[in-house]
């Protein structure tokens, strides 16, 4: 049969300061800016999403930014690290990038024989840089990041939780995904297994449930191909017992949520119509675009915004 779930399809994170959150996916990290619009379900704050040339599913990683959030703790029930995927040879580059705007980062970590590592954004989001030749996608630059080195889009995320057998029954049953391996109490699920398409669940038994605010994961989207798709994962859901809310349309593709058993927030998004839908490709997240329903309300909208812009020649 073929699979319902084929990967990640983006990620989404609570941020602080707008302007410092684009400088640094854009300009740090050579991520596009792909759209800027609104929080669907709270119009007075941006939605900024971060991807490839296009923002292809498995690429996209987007914010929330409140200006003065306080931060966020990382903790069970979260996504704690998304980790995004370069090539094989990329990592000294990283590291060199990262320290010239002073940017911590960890020492090389190995993990599943592949090299990588750690770091945090502004609001202390755990990224992960994560070297492989796994990597088939075609590479694409944004920015001042050499095409050779450039972030390729996700690799997988890591996801914090007190136990793992429900979670794993909902991934390896429901959700396409099969178990890879476990390597010091981190077990990896993947749908072909491939960058794109990684989870892992670490177990912190006695952790802390995580805080969500900036610098967290507010939750992670798997991608489906098409709106018929989406309903049977819903229906397969709903029928195993999952609360899973109806079918939600965000404009750049359709929606669906629910919490799995750890905590951890899912949503399933459909591939199609992509983010071309309302701005020229070549123009993609220059204005500030609005669904249509919140047209009418621009002006109160744009009023509640701080402008902000894009500085990535100043990231050389
Ligand atoms: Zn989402």
């Amino acid at each position: 049969m073929k699979p319902l779930i084929t990967g990640i399809h983006h990620i989404t994170a609570i941020a602080g300061n707008p302007q410092a959150n684009i400088d640094f996916y854009t300009g740090v990290l050579g991520l596009r800016l792909v759209k800027k619009t609104v929080n669907f379900d709270a119009p007075g704050v941006y939605h900024f999403y971060f991807g490839d040339e296009l923002g292809r599913p498995g690429t996209v990683f987007t914010t929330f930014p409140f200006t003065g959030a306080r931060k966020g703790t990382k903790g069970t029930g979260e996504v704690t690290y998304t980790a995004f995927s370069v090539s094989v040879d990329s990592l000294d580059y990283w590291i060199e990038r990262l320290r010239k705007y002073s940017i911590p980062v960890s020492d090389v970590l190995t993990r599943f024989g592949e090299r990588l590592i750690r770091f945090e954004d502004h609001d202390s989001m755990g990224i992960e840089l994560v070297a492989n030749d796994q990597d088939d996608r075609s590479g694409w630059t944004y920015g001042n990041v050499p095409i050779e080195h450039a972030i390729k889009g996700f690799y997988g995320a890591t996801l914090n939780l007190k136990t793992k057998d429900q979670t794993e029954k909902l991934l390896t049953e429901h959700m396409d995904y099969r178990f890879i391996g476990e390597e010091n109490g981190r077990y990896r699920y993947g749908t072909q297994g491939k960058p794109g398409d990684l989870v892992d669940i670490v177990i912190d038994k006695s952790g802390n449930r995580g805080t969500q605010s900036a610098g967290t994961i507010h939750h992670i989207a798997f991608r489906t191909a098409d709106a018929a798709s989406q309903l049977e994962v819903r229906d397969m859901l709903t029928e195993n017992g999952y609360q899973v809310t109806e079918v939600i349309d965000r404009n750049y593709f359709t929606s669906i949520y629910f919490r799995e058993p750890g905590g951890v927030l899912f949503e399933v998004a459909t591939d199609e119509p992509g983010f071309a839908i309302d701005e020229d490709e070549a123009h993609l997240g220059e204005l500030i675009k609005l669904p249509e329903w919140a047209e009418p309300d621009r002006e109160r909208i744009e009023e509640s915004l701080i402008p902000v812009k894009l500085t990535v020649e100043a990231y050389d």
